[in-house]
């Protein structure tokens, strides 16, 4: 709540307001977690200790990086926060004790997967999703999966990872569009070439054709991989009332997207084992949307129960990009 800009800015504090009602309207009773500030070690698993130091200098500033991305007097603190947030739930999903927490939800500002190793764009400071897929990978887990639903392509994710084949980025977006990566055929490099799946769509993407992409690809990928740990990149931007970007997405679709997913994960962790999945707040400029479409997100996660999502998403249209990834993703 602490990092603000003094002139309006559609990344604002309120979002964070919209997303604790959004889990307040779920009938679930959480173990709530503090967040706490990311050390240089785990940020230094992905951005350069530079790039640390440098936001570091700017404590007590107030300022733009670039005409998107801004920082408040208490925004570096803020940042560090919110990284050190995603390591601790990731923490929490790994802890030893009995009825440890399988399923998480990290309500975090600033949002975090446009941060690259040495450069803060598109209103993120440092990569929360990214911190905590290395420190999953350097404490807890061989394999994890990144899924990047925000409606903008995770640069920086996908950057970090590129050629690691322990850390699988896969992402659907709006393309083209900001910040202009995520082509389908960037699929990684070196050992982690075919560990990063890109699913590029066009605007105006509607559930149908999410549900192809979820269908062809990305379910496909997770069944593949088996990830010990699924972390995604949750971004309610892809909503049709979003102000930024172009998609058609309804609240429904992302508890549709969010249900597929854990389903996916508890077949993979077998028996009657549930399968870790930690969700991340990412983009979302409607709060309306995203109150709406992270409440429904959450229902998919922690509910058993097949039908307590309206079913208004039985089409599935496979798009050409859908179609091309499926042939590409090797893992
Ligand atoms: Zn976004």
């Amino acid at each position: 709540m602490k990092h603000a800009s003094p002139a309006y800015h559609p990344e604002r504090p309120e979002r964070l307001l919209a997303a604790r009602s959004a889990l307040s309207a779920v009938d679930v009773s959480w173990e709530r977690v503090a967040a706490r500030s990311a050390t240089d070690d785990e940020l230094g698993r992905v951005h350069s200790a530079a790039f640390v130091d440098s936001l570091e200098k700017l404590r007590g500033r107030e300022m733009h990086l670039d005409p998107d991305t801004y920082v408040g007097p208490e925004s570096i603190e803020t940042a560090r926060l919110a990284a050190g947030g995603a390591v601790e739930m990731v923490d929490r999903l790994f802890a030893k004790e009995d009825g440890a927490p399988r399923r998480g939800v990290a309500l975090l500002r600033p949002p975090g997967h446009h941060a690259r190793r040495d450069q803060a764009m598109g209103f993120c400071l440092f990569n929360n999703v990214a911190v905590a897929a290395a420190h999953a990978r350097a404490h807890h887990a061989e394999r994890v999966l990144v899924v990047d639903w925000d409606v903008h392509h995770g640069n920086g994710t996908e950057e970090m990872f590129w050629r690691d084949p322990s850390v699988v980025y896969a992402s659907l977006h709006q393309y083209p569009f900001y910040p202009g990566t995520g082509a389908l055929r960037d699929v990684g490099d070196g050992d982690g070439r075919g560990f990063t799946v890109n699913v590029p769509l066009s605007a105006g993407g509607t559930s149908a054709v999410y549900r192809g992409a979820f269908e062809r690809v990305i379910v496909p990928v997770l069944h593949s991989y088996k990830p010990d740990l699924l972390l995604i990149s949750a971004g309610f931007d892809a909503s049709a009332r979003d102000p930024l970007a172009e998609m058609e997405l309804d609240a429904p679709s992302f508890g549709w997207m969010a249900r597929s997913l854990a389903r996916a994960m508890d077949e993979v962790a077998g028996g009657a084992n549930r399968g870790r999945v930690g969700l991340v707040l990412e983009g979302g400029y409607d709060l309306v949307a995203l109150e709406a479409g992270l409440a429904s997100a959450v229902r998919g996660l922690v509910s058993d129960e097949a039908d307590d999502i309206p079913r208004n998403v039985d089409d599935v249209e496979v798009c050409r990009a859908a179609k091309m990834a499926e042939k590409l993703w090797k893992l």
